[in-house]
């Protein structure tokens, strides 16, 4: 049952842990951690503070301490500080062992400038903490198999790592605006990435494929777009020099938004620029049947914090009413003790714990089959922590 557990995380630690390994300068496991956590807008707060609550009881159980500290990011930092990713946010982020993010955004901000828009403070944290790969598992849960609009069949055994460049492409492409031209206002943006953007991210997503299926997919539209032509290429000559072993295909991003829907377990890894990613990747969330449950990893150099977060947004539909399901980001703290803080041990408690809470039935709405009664976000929580207190202690704590 252990391995049913969701996420792939397992398979995304060993996958990641292989690439790091030798260029990895984290510190051996420590006894106390200092995280810095980034609740930010909506569902936030709530979700952050479950989470605290169950890393609190996996601090009891274990005797390794967590020193949480908070900073403002999003739609809050905006109203507290008039940037959605301020200086000193950033330096409590670079000073942490790790940085636990919940989810940022909201109706209030949406008519805002840009530079003063919640998602204006994800990009310039990504930027300025040198973030460039995400990692989003979508491993079927077969808990979960009834919570998906797919038919079963289609979704067993469905272990998708989807591989995305974060930094580049067209969301920081240059030059961009709005402007007036022949008497109209015309919009553009630049896609654009240089040839080792693209060697990083393919080396990561060969790397992640090693240790999976050794098979990537590689997403582009270049049968219309230069920078395609160019990402196409230079993945193919990473992987001849690079990953010789590794089976490359590439895929238009059209053929692959629509292949994910009717044949999904065709893929092992992914991997794509910002844009396809973005999009791709929550599309193949919901193979897995809520976006509640998918946890990620932002990963730069392995000497800085890492960014753990879930991948949904901050759902300002059911904000403060104690509906959100918490589970993607206690996944998303589960990440974060097996990739930045060298805890394997605690991670694996973490998940079982989340894997013991479904089997025994206890659902938040958004993955609640017929006949459930659904949880509040407080009491999945409380029943995550509760099942780590009534683990043993692990004997390497
Ligand atoms: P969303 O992910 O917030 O919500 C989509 C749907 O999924 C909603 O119905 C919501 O209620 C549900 N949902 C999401 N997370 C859930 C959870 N943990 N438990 C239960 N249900 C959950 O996406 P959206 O509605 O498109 O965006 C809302 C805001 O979030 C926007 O401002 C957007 O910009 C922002 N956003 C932020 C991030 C991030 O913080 N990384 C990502 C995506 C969107």
């Amino acid at each position: 049952m252990r391995a049913a557990i969701v996420i792939g995380m397992a398979l995304g630690a060993e996958a990641f842990s292989a690439r790091r390994a030798p260029m990895t300068m984290k510190t051996a496991a420590k006894s106390s951690y200092k995280i810095t956590l980034l609740p930010g807008d909506g569902i936030g707060p709530e979700i952050t503070q479950a989470t605290v609550g169950v890393l609190d009881a996996l601090s009891k159980k274990t005797g390794v301490t967590f020193e949480f500290d908070e900073a403002d990011i999003g739609g809050i930092a905006v109203d507290n500080h008039n940037d959605p990713f301020p200086a000193e946010t950033l330096a409590k982020c670079q000073s942490a062992d790790s940085v636990l993010l919940a989810c940022i955004g909201g109706y209030k901000w949406d008519n805002n400038p840009r530079e003063l828009r919640p998602e204006s403070g994800l990009l310039k944290m990504r930027g300025s903490m040198g973030l460039f790969a995400n990692l989003r598992p979508a491993k079927v849960i077969p808990q979960l198999i009834e919570a998906s609009t797919l038919k079963p069949e289609v979704l067993e055994g469905v272990d998708i790592m989807v591989v995305r460049e974060l930094t580049g492409d067209v969301y920081f492409g240059k030059p961009k605006g709005i402007e007036e031209r022949n008497g109209e206002r015309v919009g553009f943006d630049n896609m654009i990435y240089s040839e080792s953007e693209i060697v990083r991210i393919s080396k990561v997503a060969f790397d992640v494929a090693k240790a999976r299926g050794s098979k990537v997919v590689s997403i582009d539209k270049a049968n219309v777009l230069d920078v395609s032509q160019l990402w196409r290429e230079v993945v193919t000559t990473t992987q001849q020099e690079y990953a010789p072993d590794v089976e490359l295909s590439h895929m238009y991003v059209d053929n692959a938004a629509m292949q994910l829907i009717r044949w999904p377990k065709q893929f092992d890894t992914i991997v794509c620029g910002n844009i396809f990613g973005d999009i791709l990747s929550d599309e193949a969330s919901m193979l897995v049947g809520s976006l509640g449950m998918l946890p990620s990893a932002s990963l730069g150099d392995p000497s800085s914090p890492g960014v753990f977060e879930p991948c949904h947004g901050s759902a300002p539909d059911i904000a403060g009413e104690d509906k959100a399901n918490p589970l993607a980001m206690i996944l998303s703290a589960a990440m974060m003790l097996k990739y930045d803080l060298s805890q394997p041990e605690l991670s694996d408690m973490l998940e079982e714990a989340v894997e013991s809470v479904l089997d025994s039935g206890i659902r938040t709405p958004d993955i609640a089959a017929e006949g459930q009664t659904p949880v509040g976000c407080k009491e999945m929580g409380e029943a995550v922590a509760k099942a780590i207190e009534k683990m043993p202690a692990p004997v390497t704590a």
